[in-house]
């Protein structure tokens, strides 16, 4: 009989706030499910406390760890290496031990990525992305990588808009345009992916709706939406009203969290035990 082992593998997420993140559940749902020996634990760790919080993860062993606001950026300085997207980013929401480096990866818009070849490719399709914030970087970054030939910004505050402009242009080939956000923005009849990355919508704002005219979406487009609760948006509902293939922002979460757990395990696990987990506890 061999000796039973009560160690476990670590990971876990520092944020601040932490507890309102439903990461955590979703992660150890997988973890159980699959039977895997390892731990996810939420930590509430802001800027002033990161560098000792990942001293100590190295310290404990931890395979990897999640970073969320505010730390995506700052984790940066106690990496050893950056992958592709999260280089280009210059942000961080999965570190990685790699063979005793520490790499930080960006798995926000991998896991968009993830979602939409559920339905489709991103490569040689013409985006239009409303927002310039975190999520709309990392989205854009990764089609963009993934060969989408143009991406077509559409955000309140046209300073936002250029800068994200300016680094997809530097530092990928995608084609980039940018849009004012007049009230009933009118989308592009060729577009093929519509993808809202703003805030508009998020639970308990769940009655807002993009100012976006509803006319213009085809049924031939694809709708995403980053909003992960409610899982039906306004825009969600329209854009199934109109005929168009639809993907919610639960999709992007649950896929995020799968990437990190096989970047921490080597293990591809299943995203629906996932998804009905964060769909239980969130009560959606
Ligand atoms: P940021 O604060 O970095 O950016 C917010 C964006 O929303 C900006 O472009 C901002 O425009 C825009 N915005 C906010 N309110 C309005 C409004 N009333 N009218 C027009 N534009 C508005 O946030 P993030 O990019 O980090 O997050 C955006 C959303 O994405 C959040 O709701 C978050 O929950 C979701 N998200 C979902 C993920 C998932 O896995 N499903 C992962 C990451 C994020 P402006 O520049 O003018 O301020």
């Amino acid at each position: 009989m061999s000796s039973p082992n009560f160690l476990k593998q670590l990971t876990g997420s520092f944020a601040n706030p932490a507890a309102e993140n439903p990461t955590v559940e979703m992660i150890e749902a997988a973890y159980q499910h699959h039977g895997l020996p390892f731990r996810y634990i939420n930590f509430e760790v802001g800027p002033d406390k990161l560098a000792d919080a990942v001293a100590g993860a190295k310290a404990m062993g931890f395979v990897g760890f999640n970073c969320s606001l505010p730390n995506k950026v700052e984790v940066i300085q106690y990496l050893d290496g950056l992958g592709e997207s999260a280089a280009i980013m210059q942000a961080v929401n999965c570190a990685v031990n790699r063979g005793g480096k520490w790499i930080g990866e960006n798995t926000d818009g991998k896991g968009f990525l993830a979602s939409l070849e559920e339905v489709t490719s991103a490569r040689g399709k013409s985006f239009v992305l409303f927002g310039a914030g975190g999520a709309a970087r990392a989205i854009s970054v990764e089609v963009a990588l993934a060969g989408a030939a143009s991406i077509r910004i559409v955000n309140r505050t046209k300073e936002r808009a250029e800068q994200l402009a300016t680094l997809l242009r530097e530092r990928t080939s995608v084609q980039v345009d940018f849009d004012e956000w007049t009230n009933n923005y009118a989308i592009p009849a060729n577009t093929d992916v519509v993808v809202n990355a703003t805030s508009i919508g998020l639970f308990p704002n769940v009655a807002a709706r993009l100012p976006l005219d509803v006319g213009s979406l085809r049924p031939q487009m694809v709708v995403a939406d980053v909003i992960p609760n409610p899982l039906r948006t306004r825009l969600i509902a329209d854009a199934e009203m109109a005929g168009c293939t639809v993907i919610d922002g639960l999709g992007m979460l649950v896929n995020q969290g799968v990437i990190s757990i096989k970047y921490w395990t080597g293990v591809d696990v299943e995203p629906e035990v996932m998804r009905q987990r964060v769909i239980q506890v969130l009560g959606m």
